[in-house]
């Protein structure tokens, strides 16, 4: 049948011996070292590009827990002040009767943030668990060692 996927396994430009130049994306054979359309130097892969994953990672956590431990609302009634957290606030809120206001802050501020944190820490754990064998085959590394990425 034309058209369809063939059953040749997918490889990585690494692997094909191809590397694209980071500045105009021509590719380029592995060993080539500058670009000739450009003459921007070429690299394979960025070693570093998961631990600056994780340090804006770390700093984005860092940010976040101060920015829910104080407190963002202030609600003057009458001759009282109170100053309230995140979820403190959307709690004054929703005893107000502004429920579904409460809800969307709830949502946007706590919710969406932490379900980010998340999902970047398991992409990050997926892909340093990925990058582990596939380093080992590259080195030409017959010793085994765990996977899991956790301890680079
Ligand atoms: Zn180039």
């Amino acid at each position: 049948m034309s058209g369809t996927v063939t059953d040749t396994p997918a490889i990585t430009a690494r692997e094909a011996r191809l590397v694209a130049c980071t500045r105009c994306t021509r590719v380029w054979p592995a060993e080539t070292a500058r670009c000739g359309r450009c003459g921007k130097a070429l690299v394979s892969r960025d070693g570093h590009s998961l631990s600056r994953v994780w340090a804006w990672w770390v700093a984005g956590v860092l940010c976040y827990i101060p920015a829910n431990l104080y407190p963002m609302l202030r609600t003057q009634v009458l001759f009282t002040v109170s100053e309230d957290t995140i979820v403190e606030g959307a709690i004054e809120l929703a005893t107000h009767g502004a429920p579904v206001v409460a809800l969307i802050i709830l949502i946007a501020s706590v919710a969406i943030p932490m379900g980010k944190f998340a999902a970047i820490a398991w992409l990050a754990i997926s892909v340093s668990a990925v990058a582990a064998p596939r380093r080992m085959r590259a080195t030409g590394s017959t010793k085994s060692s765990s996977t899991s990425g956790a301890g680079r």
